[in-house]
């Protein structure tokens, strides 16, 4: 994967995109089209579909992937009990996910409704 990807595309810098954070593992970056006033992905820098393919070796990747998400929470104002926000991991055609490479939004700064619609 890569060319094809356009997170792979954004992870290698050849789509311009708001990053946040990026490291060996991971990189974060504003989504382009933002549901909240905060609204970022974080992905694993290799390509991964989606949440069923992630192996047991990559535990501690998608582990670096929560972390780095409450790190930036904590960046971004959000890591109070008051302010908050969510973490999400979209898969399949019912939970609406559209791009084919694993990623976790962070979404806050504002009130959101429980269940999601
Ligand atoms: P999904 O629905 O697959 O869980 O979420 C995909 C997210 O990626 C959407 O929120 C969408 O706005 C975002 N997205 C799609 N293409 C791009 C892009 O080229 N750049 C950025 N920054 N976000 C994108
Ligand atoms: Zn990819």
């Amino acid at each position: 994967m890569g060319a094809d990807c356009v997170f792979c595309r954004i992870v290698a810098g050849e789509i311009p995109s708001k990053i946040v954070h990026q490291d060996d593992e991971v990189t974060a970056f504003h989504d382009i089209n933002p549901q909240a006033p905060v609204h970022i992905l974080i992905v694993p820098n290799e390509h991964i579909a989606d949440i069923t393919r992630v192996t047991a070796e990559k535990e501690p990747l998608v582990g670096h992937m929560l972390h780095t998400a409450a790190r930036i929470g904590a960046e971004q104002g959000l890591n109070t009990m008051k302010r908050g926000y969510r973490l999400v991991i979209n898969y399949g055609a019912n939970a609406g996910m559209q791009v084919p490479h694993l990623h976790l939004h962070l979404i806050g700064g504002r009130t959101m409704r429980w269940p999601p619609g």
